[in-house]
């Protein structure tokens, strides 16, 4: 939606037109009062009850008709269209009702056709459908996907992901549970950790709609409350706790004991400024260089030897980083505890960290060494191998040898010492273990941290 609006925005002025808003953002209280007034008469355009409108989840804007009166609707049209932006009457006439109005559908469109095509139905129109999962991802409720928006955002995703499961209608059912277990996600699951898991599936399935190009620009080119709709992995920000980019950060009680002394070095690190989609609790760097991370940890199941059809469909063999042998061997997500930082290349260098460098990762009160061996999406931090889960106390392989997709957290704290790897270390797996575990002591004895009994 950002980027749509952006770009039309950006073309008009060469068609002598211009994009001035009149509405953009609705949320659920705007909306029965818009629907209130026009029930009383007080406003003329048909707005509907909550739960219908794509402005409940910031995906619709009504523009200023005289602002493209000369360009005319016929014209208009097709450029909006090549933005994205569909119009909701049938015909460019701008004395209709609504002629106005926009939406910017995204992967919604989805839940319109499945709706359309007769799979569900429990809504009055394919429209209302589509709307209604436009909002419940945004984290906002919608009455008829019942109090908690979170199952039919499980529901949403799940059908634009291609699955059938009857109604959208907010209850988890056999239906749904057996899509989400055909993407090898358990169904006994917590609801935020189901959501984590399509939330994932999402992002990579539509990466269009939850990556601009310009993130840094976000926060002074849009209101709080459209950004907060629009733009982020909003469930996941809405539902989790809510970062803290402030110095009111402390380190989670459940891990003071074994971080020690590092609490203390936290409350002068310096915060490091970042947009990713799931923000971390806390980043920063510490006096001493190190990279502080308090993140959610998502699982990378790359380089795992075995892992061909195990059920991540994100499995590759290969890792970034790879060992000084004559096959350049990947890192084994299964065998050894490694972590991911985020592309491009130039994000970890920025604090002098190469791959192969080592990390303190703590949870709890378990302590974990781990090498940076793979890269991941600019848009993401906080990723970790099965081996680093499993030493931090989660298993993520189930006796029958295939993989639980969740990851893990929140309250994971990554702390990665620059320069700590050498190449040599890398001959094999043995040394690299070995040299893994030697570094990662003693830097984190140093930094007063304390080693768990
Ligand atoms: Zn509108």
């Amino acid at each position: 939606m950002y980027a749509s609006i952006v770009g039309l925005r950006a073309s008009l002025p060469a068609y002598k037109a211009s994009l001035v808003l009149s509405d953009l953002y609705r949320s659920y209280d705007m909306q029965r009062q818009a629907h209130l007034d026009y029930v009383t008469g007080k406003k003329k355009a048909y707005s509907p009850p909550p739960g219908g409108s794509m402005h409940e989840a910031g995906r619709a804007f009504d523009l200023e008709l005289d602002q493209i009166k000369k360009l005319g609707l016929p014209a208009f049209w097709p450029i909006a269209r090549s933005f994205n932006l569909v119009p909701i009457i049938k015909s460019p006439d701008m004395s209709l009702s609504e002629a106005w109005h926009f939406d910017c559908r995204g992967s919604h469109d989805l839940v319109y056709d499945y709706y359309n095509a007769g799979n569900g139905t429990n809504f009055e129109s394919a429209y209302r459908a589509m709307a209604a999962s436009a909002i419940v991802s945004t984290g906002q409720k919608v009455d008829d996907l019942g109090p908690d928006p979170r199952t039919g955002y499980i529901q949403s995703g799940l059908i634009r992901l291609g699955q059938k499961i009857g109604n959208m209608d907010g209850a988890i059912g056999p239906k749904s549970r057996h899509a989400l277990a055909g993407f090898n996600i358990d169904p006994a699951l917590p609801l935020d950790a189901i959501v984590v898991e399509i939330e994932r599936l999402l992002q990579k399935q539509f990466p269009k709609e939850y990556f601009t190009h310009s993130p840094s620009t976000l926060e002074t080119d849009i209101p709080t409350h459209l950004l907060a709709s629009t733009m982020l992995s909003n469930v996941v920000s809405a539902f989790a706790a809510s970062p803290a980019f402030a110095a009111s950060y402390v380190p989670p009680a459940a891990s003071r004991k074994v971080l020690g002394g590092i609490s203390q070095l936290v409350a002068q690190a310096k915060v490091i400024n970042q947009a990713f989609k799931l923000p971390p609790r806390m980043l920063a760097t510490l006096p001493g260089k190190e990279l502080y991370l308090d993140s959610e940890l998502q699982l990378d199941t790359d380089g795992w030897a075995n892992g061909r059809g195990k059920g991540d469909i994100y499995w590759q063999p290969d890792t970034t980083l790879r060992y000084r042998d004559a096959k350049k061997t990947s890192i084994d997500s299964n065998r050894v505890p490694y972590f991911v930082l985020p592309l491009p290349e130039s994000w970890p260098t920025q604090f002098g960290i190469s791959l192969g460098d080592y990390a303190a990762v703590v949870y709890k009160d378990e302590l974990s060494f781990a090498v940076f061996a793979d890269r991941g999406p600019k848009t993401k931090i906080g990723e970790g191998s099965i081996e680093l889960m499993r030493k931090l106390g989660e298993e993520r392989l189930r006796s029958n040898g295939t993989v639980i997709n969740a990851g893990m957290g929140p309250n994971v704290i990554t702390i990665v010492f620059p320069g700590s790897g050498k190449p040599e270390h890398r001959a094999s797996e043995a040394t690299l273990l070995q040299s893994m575990a030697g570094e990662g002591t003693k830097r984190f004895k140093a930094l007063g941290g304390v080693l768990p009994s």
